[in-house]
């Protein structure tokens, strides 16, 4: 019965997470621009993901099956986020890490509606990247559910 309910519970954060438009805490980040300057910067796509937190549908982006050796790094300012060896098939249709690089990535959790939400963010400039879920495979039995449009690859 707690197994079942805890399966409802991640189901139900799963299906919050990827649909809701959080704000963020921190306000100051190391690469900042204005808004009108992210609009020129980024493709449309990766302005709604990365800047307005927004989840492109599944199987539609670059990256989700990807199986190249390389690294991924922030379409918004470059910073290292993810390696190809974190990188494991998880069938969702987005690329999927069980890691990221040492200072890459930053979780932002907040409360809306009573429920947490595990929002993972670029450290240096602050763009949405994804969400985290507890259903990855080990080592840290997490999954970083990231947007293609939020990346950059860059093969070995
Ligand atoms: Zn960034």
């Amino acid at each position: 019965m707690t197994r079942y309910f805890l399966f409802l519970t991640i189901t139900l954060i799963t299906f919050v997470s990827c649909g809701q438009k959080p704000e963020k805490t921190k306000t100051s980040y190391n690469f900042e621009l204005s808004d009108t300057e992210w609009q020129e910067k980024l493709s449309t796509q990766q302005y709604k993901v990365l800047r307005k937190s927004g989840t492109e549908r599944a199987f539609s982006g670059e990256l989700w099956d990807n199986k190249k050796k390389g690294t991924y790094t922030c379409a918004g300012c470059d910073q290292l986020l993810f390696l190809s060896n974190t990188k494991f098939k998880s069938g969702t249709g987005w690329p999927s890490f069980y890691n990221f690089i040492d200072n890459g990535v930053e979780i932002g959790t907040d409360n809306n509606l009573g429920h947490s939400r595990n929002e993972a963010h670029c450290t240096n400039c602050g763009g949405h990247l994804g969400h985290v879920f507890k259903d990855g495979p080990k080592p840290t039995g997490l999954r970083y559910c990231i947007n293609s449009a939020s990346l950059n690859f860059k093969p070995e």
